[in-house]
């Protein structure tokens, strides 16, 4: 007869798998099973036309586990981080904290990102922010388009006539506040 417990010690516990909707909510305290698929989300992204799945179906992708298909998606990436899903969903579930978390589970987890040169634009985004305090577009996408295999010539149009009518300043300015945003950015190593 075994002696008590040793049955137990014999075996390896079993690895509790760690549900990605668990994961979600322990990042971001939003929790995607409240949704109830009403749409009224994706009725009012900016950027619904080019996500291969939308907010909506994202959220029940997360809620049945599809680890693999919702991390590899383009759709985290090209989230803007708008708050309009916020604003319009009835049961004021925060969408945009939940691709956010979906990003931090993706880069900690090796996933590649979902839409060519998204890690490229959001290094770049952060350093420029780290770097002046605030955002500098003609900087940043300069760059962008320096690093990235993304045509220089493409949005050179647009780029222009944001220029001609003053909406970006040639020179980058540094922000007041520099020295408290660099301090955010130790902190939050
Ligand atoms: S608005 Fe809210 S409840 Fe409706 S589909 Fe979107 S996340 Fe789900
Ligand atoms: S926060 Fe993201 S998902 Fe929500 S409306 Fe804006 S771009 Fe779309």
């Amino acid at each position: 007869m075994l002696a008590k417990g040793s049955e137990l010690k014999s075996h390896k516990l079993p690895i509790v798998k760690e549900y990605l909707a668990s994961r979600v909510f322990a990042l971001s305290g939003q929790n995607v099973h409240l949704c109830y698929q009403c749409q009224k989300c994706a009725a009012g992204c900016p950027v619904i036309d080019a996500m291969s799945f939308g907010p909506e179906q994202l959220l029940r992708l997360v809620a049945m586990d599809q680890e693999q298909v919702v991390l590899t998606s383009r759709d985290i990436w090209l989230c803007a981080g708008c708050y309009t899903c916020w604003t319009r969903c009835p049961n004021e579930i925060n969408i945009s904290a939940v691709m956010d978390a979906l990003r931090q589970i993706a880069i900690r987890d090796g996933y590649p990102a979902g839409e060519r040169d998204a890690f490229l634009f959001h290094r770049l985004f952060l350093n420029v922010i780290k770097y002046l305090g605030r955002s500098h577009e003609a900087l940043m996408l300069g760059t962008f388009k320096l690093r990235s295999r993304v045509p220089f010539v493409n949005d050179l149009q647009a780029g222009l006539g944001l220029f001609l009518r003053r909406k970006i300043p040639i020179l980058p300015g540094t922000s007041g506040a520099v020295k408290d945003v660099r301090r955010i950015y130790q902190r939050s190593r």
